[in-house]
């Protein structure tokens, strides 16, 4: 997706701080962080949103959820650590490449805001 801004660092066009990467997945520090810890985990392949996830592409989701596991072992988040997609405008999604907020380093409330 040529205007994908997400996309563009996958390909390193716009810098960002790398956390981890395999063919598969990117994850990166989030540029406005709202915890101590605020990664995004993202798919290589562009997919804009959650209700996009299908059959075909669904793979690359459980992988994501495998390497925020790892990412929660290799970061010691023994006390706990929060995944949030927001899907759709109305949910708060501002960045149409799907992606998962790993969020930890302090307590978060619930239901969300
Ligand atoms: P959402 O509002 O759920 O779509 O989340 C989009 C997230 O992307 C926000 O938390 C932004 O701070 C983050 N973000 C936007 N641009 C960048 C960027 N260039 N590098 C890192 N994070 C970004
Ligand atoms: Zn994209």
């Amino acid at each position: 997706m040529d205007n994908c801004i997400f996309c563009k660092i996958i390909k390193g066009e716009i810098p960002s701080k790398n956390v981890y990467e395999d063919e598969l997945v990117y994850v990166f520090e989030d540029i406005e962080p709202t915890a101590p810890i605020h990664y995004l985990a993202i798919p290589k392949e562009h997919i804009s949103k959650l209700d996009e996830i299908n059959s075909d592409n669904s793979a690359v989701i459980a992988h994501i959820y495998e390497v925020i596991a790892k990412i929660a072992k290799e970061k010691e988040l023994k006390d706990g650590f929060r995944v949030v997609t927001n899907c759709g405008e109305q949910a708060g999604q501002t960045v149409f490449h799907i992606h998962f907020h790993m969020l930890a380093g302090r307590s978060f409330g619930w239901p969300a805001g």
